[in-house]
């Protein structure tokens, strides 16, 4: 397969799981239950998760995922934001919903919605990024809500999530301009809070940066692991839980951020505790209108 049926291929994979995992985001259900279904999904019909799945729900703005024994579930009237992402040799599918448990969708969830339909429109060969920056600015604002100004979508290369160009979420003054063939994922976020998201200090996620001297010989297996399975991808904690128990693989994590060999993302929150709902896809630009395969 070239590089553009692997992009097709991983776009197929989410699109379906997006409709297998919607009606699976209810009341009760566990966070660490969808998570497992859409990961293992995403191996059984031929891809790999280009990152762990992202429940952040609420005033969790992204990068949270569950835990191997995590209890958290679902509340009626929640803001469930599910971010997912497979890959083909490399070739990433990026995609994200926000779910309003148990409830009908408001302007918080029309809003990211309505953003990314409109951010769509206006993409094409020559426009710049910060060009729809403003529409997706916008088009929040004319509900009322505000964008986060501090998280953007992004380029897709091979065995890279976030690379060049960043698209911003409003009009940042300056961009650069698109050019065909380009591939990129556009993420609109809204909150009814200050539009900035801050650390929350938990670390669920993480990714391979560098060989580091590492003298503890759990960590130094650890670190094989990690390269071998998941290259330069974004991995979770959970996943080395299955193969180490989640006691070593926390530990030995601990010790591999601290050494520079991984690097640790840190769960994202509101800055000021507001709601926040969230919309993506990944597109190629093309004369006629994007390409969107997700
Ligand atoms: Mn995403
Ligand atoms: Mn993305």
């Amino acid at each position: 397969m070239d590089s553009y049926e692997c992009y097709i291929k991983a776009g197929e994979i989410v699109r379906r799981l997006k409709e297998e995992s919607r009606p699976l985001v209810v009341e009760g259900a566990r966070y660490v239950d969808v998570a497992n279904f859409i990961e293992d999904k995403t191996r059984e019909y031929g891809g790999a998760p280009a990152f762990p799945v992202n429940i952040s729900v609420n005033n969790i703005s992204a990068h949270d995922t569950p835990t191997l024994d995590d209890p958290r579930t679902f509340t009626k009237g929640d803001y469930v934001k599910i971010d997912m992402g497979a890959h083909v040799g490399g070739y990433i599918a990026d995609t994200a919903y926000t779910v309003r448990v148990d409830s009908p969708d408001d302007d918080l969830v029309k809003a990211s919605r309505d953003a990314l339909k409109a951010a769509l429109e206006v993409v094409r060969p020559g426009i710049q990024t910060n060009e729809i920056g403003a529409v997706i600015d916008e088009t929040i604002r004319s509900y009322g809500l505000v964008p986060i100004e501090n998280l953007t979508g992004h380029g897709l290369e091979q065995y890279v999530a976030h690379s060049a160009p960043s698209i911003p979420n409003l009009d940042v003054g300056a961009g650069v301009k698109l050019k065909e063939g380009d591939v990129i994922a556009i993420e609109p976020f809204a909150t009814d809070g200050a539009g900035s998201v801050m650390d929350d200090e938990t670390y669920l996620i993480f990714k391979y940066i560098s060989d580091r001297p590492v003298r503890l010989q759990l960590a130094r297996k650890m670190l094989a692991t990690i390269k071998n399975n998941y290259n330069t991808l974004p991995f979770a904690q959970r996943w080395l839980s299955k193969i180490y128990s989640k006691r070593k693989a926390e530990f030995a994590l601990k010790y591999l951020v601290r050494s520079s060999s991984v690097y640790a993302f840190s769960v994202l929150k509101e800055s000021d505790g507001g709601n926040v709902t969230q919309a993506e896809h990944s597109l190629i630009v093309r004369e006629d209108g994007p390409e969107i395969y997700t």
